[in-house]
């Protein structure tokens, strides 16, 4: 592995300070930014209209660390879930997700996660590191190529809901959005990116005046504090009103809606007072409610709810005018669904 940057840690600025002491032209800048985000080249030795004595400088300085594919899955749904390699040999995974409307795209923004939610089995990967603001920048290009190919159409939508914990990776995750809706990156429509967090009330907050214009799902599973703390352990250190809290701090500052994600678990929170719980919280907040199908990962503690509990959150939370859906899970034959993206190949789990 070469000890040299990637040279996308660079913005423009320093970039032009780096190009000036070197004695270069400043206006090569941005020429050799298209090349390395619009055309994600994997060489400098690809830059055509470059001199060979500036290829030669930064080839000296800089690396280009793209990721490459290990292995894809298909499923039967058309759901492609794709290994991919990072410089270091660590391992993620990104989905590929085709219906008739539109085609989305999930992507991971670390190495495993350091969170500890029972339900989902990236979390017995743990957290290795925070990918790089290109990294994650890269699984969407890379997920586009793929899908003008397979589908002969581009991505529409773009959800954070792959591994790891995008809020504890904020810095990385933002930079890489910002790219991601630029004119210079892939011009993509804030509005179709959704970033997924367990919640976590600072940086909710700090997130808030980024101006990312793109939406905002919390991972709720409950409302009520002891019982999320069952689900999600690490919770403990965020009481449910703190999150809440910053939660009305993002609507107000941002005036977006929240949309919560809620696996109902048989005899877990399946029961009216949780229902209720999820109620009261609902009104407090423009929100909707999106109810995802429990995917077995393998802790037998929790199961899936029986269906007329599923059908009683529905009524309730419709009764009150709260906005509510049911999203089945794709890919759930090559393991790519929500909380089954555990490297599977790897690590023989
Ligand atoms: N850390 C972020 C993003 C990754 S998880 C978050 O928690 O939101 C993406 C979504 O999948 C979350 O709503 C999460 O709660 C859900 N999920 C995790 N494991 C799951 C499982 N086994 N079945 C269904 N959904 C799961």
């Amino acid at each position: 592995m070469e000890n040299k940057d990637d040279i996308r840690l660079l913005n423009s600025e320093k970039l032009e300070e780096f190009f000036i002491n070197k004695n270069q032209k400043k206006y090569r800048v941005n020429q050799v930014l298209d090349w390395v985000w619009n055309k994600s080249i994997s060489s400098f030795s690809q830059m055509s209209n470059i001199s060979d004595d500036l290829k030669n400088i930064l080839d000296k300085e800089f690396v280009l660390n793209k990721p490459i594919e290990i292995k894809s899955y298909k499923s039967s749904d058309g759901t492609i879930k794709y290994s991919i390699q990072l410089y270091d040999k660590n391992l993620i995974e990104a989905v590929l997700i085709p219906s008739k409307k539109r085609i989305t795209a999930c992507i991971s923004s670390q190495v495993g996660c350091s969170l500890d939610c029972k339900f989902c089995a990236t979390s017995r990967l743990y957290r290795k590191r925070n990918l790089f603001c290109y990294e994650i920048f890269d699984q969407l290009f890379f997920l586009n190529e793929q899908s003008k190919f397979y589908f002969k159409r581009k991505i529409s939508n773009l959800v954070f809901m792959g591994m790891g914990e995008p809020l504890l990776n904020y810095k990385n995750v933002v930079k890489a959005i910002n790219k991601i809706k630029s004119k210079s990156g892939l011009n993509f429509s804030a509005k179709k990116i959704t970033i997924s967090t367990s919640g976590i009330p600072k940086i909710i907050k700090h997130i808030a005046h980024e101006d990312l214009k793109c939406n905002l799902a919390v991972s709720l599973h409950s409302a009520i504090q002891k019982t999320r703390e069952i689900i999600m352990p690490f919770s403990r250190k965020f009481p449910i009103e703190d999150l809440i809290d910053s939660l009305k701090y993002w609507n107000r500052v941002t005036k977006k809606k929240i949309l919560y994600e809620y696996i109902i678990f048989d005899g877990i929170n399946d029961n009216v007072e949780h229902i209720k719980a999820l109620v009261k919280i609902c009104k407090t907040i423009p929100c909707k409610v999106n109810f995802i199908e429990y995917n077995p990962t393998g802790d037998l503690r929790f199961r899936r709810c029986k269906v007329e509990k599923l059908e009683l959150y529905q009524k309730y939370l419709t009764n009150e005018g709260i906005v509510n859906t049911y999203r089945v899970s794709r890919g759930r034959d090559i393991n790519a669904a929500c909380g089954q993206l555990i490297n599977l190949n790897k690590v023989g789990y």
